[in-house]
């Protein structure tokens, strides 16, 4: 079998009748890199930043931070590279941000918030995203969006940051811009967040967390916590519904999008991308090959 996905390198993910899905691979650092490059990821649909800022002392320099974006984008050649935004808080904690502890991490001060609240931190990280977008087809996507206002304060930061370089004759390239759809409220707006984006990517970890009421993190629940929900599965149905309405494209990169029982429904139901972890593209790929 393995033998066999080896000869599935360099070939498209598409079905029988020609569909194409783009087949993305998660990476959390460079480390992940030869993997992704190994099994022939089309490119990186989801890049989890925030382990740049996980065991250490003090916040990654922009420098810092810039130096491993380019490397990546360069090692995938002009491939996409969808990087995350920071999202810390909740589980991942950074002594440094001097975060209070929360009686619900989970549903706390995390992610785009922490970045909404201090501009001038996001302000270093999305300086580097745009400066590395030179070097290659970078995405930036933002994590544990909930509204339309959210968007409008982040495309305004990310405007200001691209005039601040462009005022300093630093180079940028063009980047497109996408959320992740991992909150139900993202679910029931996705189709005014839509107007705004250029694409979304469905977190089916948190989603299912968050539309089930269930702790992803607490083993009691694991008998109960299902991603294969068909509230799950309705939601993201509407998600790609709203979204190609309004021209932007749609993927999976939560651990549902790798799940081979559901990638004929998720061709059927319009999903784009599928961003999966690196040595699993090829098992995806055979299965969309196979599809008619
Ligand atoms: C998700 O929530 O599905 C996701 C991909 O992000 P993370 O697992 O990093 O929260
Ligand atoms: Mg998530």
């Amino acid at each position: 079998k393995k033998r066999l996905l080896e000869t599935l390198k360099g070939k498209e993910s598409i079905t029988k009748a020609g569909r194409k899905v783009k087949l993305y691979a998660n990476i959390g650092s460079i480390s992940d890199l030869g993997s992704v490059l190994k099994n022939d990821a089309e490119g990186i649909g989801l890049f989890r930043s925030e382990f740049l800022y996980l065991g250490r002392n003090s916040l990654p320099t922009e420098e810092e931070q810039f130096e491993v974006y380019k490397r990546v984008v360069e090692t995938m050649a002009g491939k996409k590279v969808i990087i995350r935004t920071m999202d810390i808080g909740a589980d991942k904690q950074a002594d440094y941000l001097n975060l209070e502890e929360e009686e619900n991490p989970a549903l706390g001060y995390r992610a785009i918030r922490i970045c909404l609240d201090r501009p001038s931190l996001f302000k270093v990280q999305l300086r580097a995203i745009l400066r590395a977008s030179v070097y290659g087809n970078i995405g930036i996507m933002y994590p544990m969006v909930i509204s339309e206002e959210e968007v409008d304060q982040i495309i305004e930061i990310v405007e200001e940051v691209k005039k601040e370089l462009l005022d300093a004759d630093i180079h940028i390239g063009e980047v497109e811009q996408g959320i992740m759809i991992e909150t139900p409220a993202a679910v029931m707006i996705s189709d005014k967040l839509a107007k705004k984006m250029d694409f979304f990517s469905i977190g089916t970890n948190d989603l299912t967390q968050y539309t089930l009421a269930i702790d992803r993190q607490n083993p009691k629940l694991d008998k109960i916590y299902k991603p294969h929900h068909d509230a799950i599965l309705r939601m993201i149905q509407m998600v790609v519904d709203n979204a190609h309405r309004e021209g932007c494209w749609v993927g999976i990169c939560g651990e549902l999008g790798a799940d081979t029982s559901l990638t004929e429904k998720f061709v059927e139901m319009g999903v784009d991308e599928l961003s999966v972890a690196p040595a699993l593209v090829l098992t995806v790929r055979d299965v969309i090959r196979n599809l008619i």
